[in-house]
């Protein structure tokens, strides 16, 4: 993820600013891992592969259940 993303990026939620805390970095600087903090909700989306999941939390929760489901 370019670091640029973060002037554009928002809370899906209530469109509150993201704040970005880099677990693994690229050379070029671009983020590979990490975590985008809501600064109004404090909710957290993660950064994987270079990608951040910007879904909000009732629908990553349906995720994980669905995946849980499928595994199970
Ligand atoms: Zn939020």
């Amino acid at each position: 993820m370019e670091k640029d993303l973060m002037d554009i990026l928002r809370c899906p939620e209530d469109k509150g600013r993201l704040r970005l805390d880099v677990d693994e970095e690229a050379d070029d600087g671009e983020v590979l891992a990490g975590t985008l903090t809501c600064q109004e909700c404090e909710h957290a989306y993660p950064i994987e592969d270079g990608i951040p999941n910007l879904l909000p939390p009732d629908l990553q929760a349906e995720i994980e259940e669905e995946l849980e489901d499928a595994a199970g």
